[in-house]
């Protein structure tokens, strides 16, 4: 799979208890896979009621599993954060540190803490905004 960013770079795979996550080593993006977020964090949620579609004027992305342009999403109708997700319901693309936010804005959940943990050791996010 390619990145949808770089287009170019292929993407990397990480384990995380057990769950391949995809990355980007060039701009440090992530791909989660439809229903991964909730694996990660042991949670049960629709992952549709926490993103808004976005009429954002950003580039749009191709889905890295069908090359399909993929659809803008704000988080909590925040549009200063913008992800991107397949149509195809293939899964959700993130750039460097939105998944961080993204976490941090849900609700706690018991895989929450070691995430973040695991987050920000791997991509050395800064702890604090
Ligand atoms: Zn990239
Ligand atoms: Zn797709």
């Amino acid at each position: 799979m390619f990145c949808p960013n770089c287009k170019k770079e292929i993407l990397l795979i990480m384990e995380y208890k057990n769950i391949e996550l995809d990355f980007c080593s060039n701009c440090l993006g992530i791909w989660l896979d439809a229903e991964e977020l909730q694996w990660i964090l042991e949670a049960e949620f629709d992952e549709h009621t926490i993103f808004t579609k976005s009429n954002a004027k950003e580039t749009k992305k191709k889905c890295p599993r069908c090359r399909t342009n993929m659809n803008k999403f704000s988080l909590f109708q925040d549009e200063t954060i913008l992800c991107d997700t397949c149509p195809n319901n293939h899964g959700f693309w993130f750039d460097r540190g939105e998944l961080e936010i993204l976490i941090q804005t849900l609700p706690k959940f018991s895989g929450t803490h070691s995430f973040l943990h695991w987050l920000t050791d791997v991509f050395q996010y800064p702890h604090e905004k």
